[in-house]
Parts: C-alpha cells; sequence; structure tokens
C-alpha cells in the first residue's frame, strides 16, 4: 500500500568537525520518503524553488517516488545549515530560511486524498493539518515534529495529537512538551493528549514505543563511524512506515519489525552525508543489518 509524506523539501549545508557540504538534498520529507521507498509506493507533498537541482529530482524518480503532489514554485527552496560538535549528539541550526515553504498551502491530487499511510513529517503544524484535513480515512497517520514547533507553535501542534495514530519525537522533545524528565511518566502524558502509539528517540540508544501492547525497547544500530547524523529521525519514521504499509496483517503486529527497519535505514543515513549513503543501500542490506540486531538483542 502506498505511504503519503508531507514535511521540508530541502537544500541542507551542513558542517561537521571534520568536513562541510553545502546545499545537499535534505529535508524532512525527503529523508522520510527515501526511506519508505524501500518498502514500497510513496507520495512526496512539498514544494521545491526554482534553484533545486534537476538531479535531486531524478533521484526521487528513480526510486519511484510520486511527485505529481511536490509543487515547484518560483524563489528559493526551503534551506537549512547546521553544524555538529565532536560529539555528534550536538548540533546547532545556524540558519533556517523557509522560502517557498512561507507560503506552501498544497492542493493535494485527488487520487492521493485516500492514501492508507500518512506521514506528517517534520514541518509547521498548521500544514500538518492542513494535508490531514484534505485525507480521506486513512489507516494510519503519523506525525513527526521539533523543538522548534514546541516553541512556536504548541497550540496547533497539540491540537494535532487529537488527529494522529502515532507521534514521534526525540527525548527532549517529549521533556518539553510535557515536563517531565520520567520518560515513562512523559509517555502516559502524550498518550493522555491524544496517541495511542508514541515513539521516543534516544539516538544512538534506540527509541522507546510504547502503544496498546505495552512497551518496546527498540535497539539501534551500533555503528563504528558516524559521518553525518542530519535526517537520521527522518529515515527512522519513513523506513517504519514504509514497512508498516508493505506488510499484510494488523498494525500492532508488525510494530515492533517495522520500527527495527526504521532504526536500520536511519543507521545508513548517518554512515554518510545527507542522503548520499542511504541511496546506496539495498533491501538486503538491510535485511541483513535486521537478522544482525535480531541476533544481538535476542534472549
Ligand atoms: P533530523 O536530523 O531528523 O532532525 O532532520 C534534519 C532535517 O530536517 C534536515 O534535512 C532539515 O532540512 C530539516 N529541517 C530542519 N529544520 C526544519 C524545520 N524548521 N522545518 C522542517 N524541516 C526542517
Amino acid at each position: 500500500m502506498s505511504v503519503l509524506v508531507v514535511g521540508s523539501t530541502a537544500l541542507d549545508s551542513i558542517k561537521t568537525p571534520w568536513r562541510e557540504n553545502p546545499r545537499l538534498l535534505g529535508g524532512s520529507a525527503s529523508h522520510a520518503a527515501v526511506a519508505a521507498s524501500f518498502f514500497g509506493p510513496v507520495r512526496l507533498v512539498g514544494v521545491v524553488g526554482d534553484d533545486f537541482p534537476r538531479r535531486y529530482l531524478s533521484l526521487f524518480e528513480r526510486r519511484g517516488i510520486d511527485l505529481e503532489g511536490l509543487e515547484r514554485a518560483a524563489g528559493k527552496t526551503f534551506h537549512w545549515s547546521g553544524e555538529y560538535e565532536v560529539n555528534m549528539n550536538r548540533r546547532r541550526t545556524l540558519k533556517t530560511e523557509l522560502g517557498v515553504f512561507e507560503t506552501f498551502r498544497p492542493t493535494l491530487p485527488q487520487a492521493w486524498r485516500r492514501t492508507p499511510y500518512v506521514l506528517l513529517a517534520n514541518i509547521a503544524p498548521e500544514l500538518q493539518h492542513h494535508v490531514l484535513d484534505q485525507m480521506v480515512r486513512p489507516r494510519w497517520v503519523i506525525a513527526d515534529t521539533m523543538d522548534l514547533w514546541l516553541n512556536i507553535a504548541l497550540k496547533p501542534l497539540i491540537r494535532l495529537l487529537r488527529r494522529i495514530d502515532a507521534l514521534v519525537l526525540n527525548d527532549g522533545e517529549a521533556r518539553q512538551l510535557t515536563g517531565e524528565d520520567n520518560v515513562l511518566v512523559a509517555l502516559r502524558k502524550i498518550h493522555h493528549l491524544g496517541p495511542r502509539f508514541v515513539m521516543v528517540k534516544k539516538g544512538e540508544h534506540g527509541a522507546i514505543v510504547s502503544g496498546p501492547d505495552g512497551l518496546f525497547l527498540a535497539p539501534a544500530f551500533p555503528l563504528d563511524r558516524l559521518v553525518d547524523p542530519t535526517g537520521a529521525g527522518d529515515s527512522f519514521v519513513g523506513g517504519l512506515i514504509g514497512y508498516l504499509a508493505s506488510q499484510q496483517g494488523s498494525i500492532r503486529r508488525n510494530l515492533r519489525r517495522a520500527v527495527v527497519h526504521g532504526s536500520v535505514v536511519a543507521a545508513f543515513c548517518c554512515e554518510g552525508f545527507g542522503l548520499t549513503r542511504t541511496v546506496k543501500s539495498s533491501m538486503d542490506e538491510i535485511r541483513f543489518r535486521v537478522r544482525a540486531l535480531e541476533k544481538m538483542t535476542g534472549f
């Protein structure tokens, strides 16, 4: 089944202590759509400006990502730049230039409104609402967010929580949203705000998933070399929903394996700048790492 992804489609300028790479293909929706595309058909909703390189559109097309909902507007593509410290868990946003996203109000293609799986990747909550308003009875909706929206758009974000099945956020954001240091207490509070499934990401330490069947402590795939973690969170949620959409049976039954597939795609993302390593990965490599994780965590 198809997955609809809305979020940022961006050019990212990324600086690590070792290298600098300007204007790479990035954005929450780009990472998530590419991750989901390993498993099945993906529909991408976003906007790019006239400075968006043709080769990035071709990259999406080669992966079978449907671009009918990707608007090409006059103006500049969303541009984000960030800098990592030696400890790559620490990142500083240097610039966020919204460009054509400032006025983006997409109208979804008619045929896309019944897409069963919906990923509201990180973007302004008002835009997430706007897309969700146009969907007709989706089977499963998951949303991602970031600290910026907790700071400047808390009200629409809280309203969104009533409308989605699942929320994914990192541990710092869970703390900010609930005012709770303890993750279990934070999870309970977030469930209370709406979503039946909540996933708290803890970077290299994996994720805690809470749902109707209790907790799942999801592993991260251990890496000995981190090149650029930008987009890891988006790859995680993209891989997760892509896998879910590709499987028969109930979401509750498939969720744990979906989360592990998300972790594995996120690990590939961290091994290269931007999307460079992710797009070189194969389904065989993903399966191999999923089996390795099974061995590492089974007891
Ligand atoms: P992550 O590393 O998973 O937090 O995601 C990084 C991606 O988020 C980058 O590719 C950025 O282009 C994108 N991004 C950064 N800030 C924003 C924002 N305010 N809204 C939407 N996307 C953003």
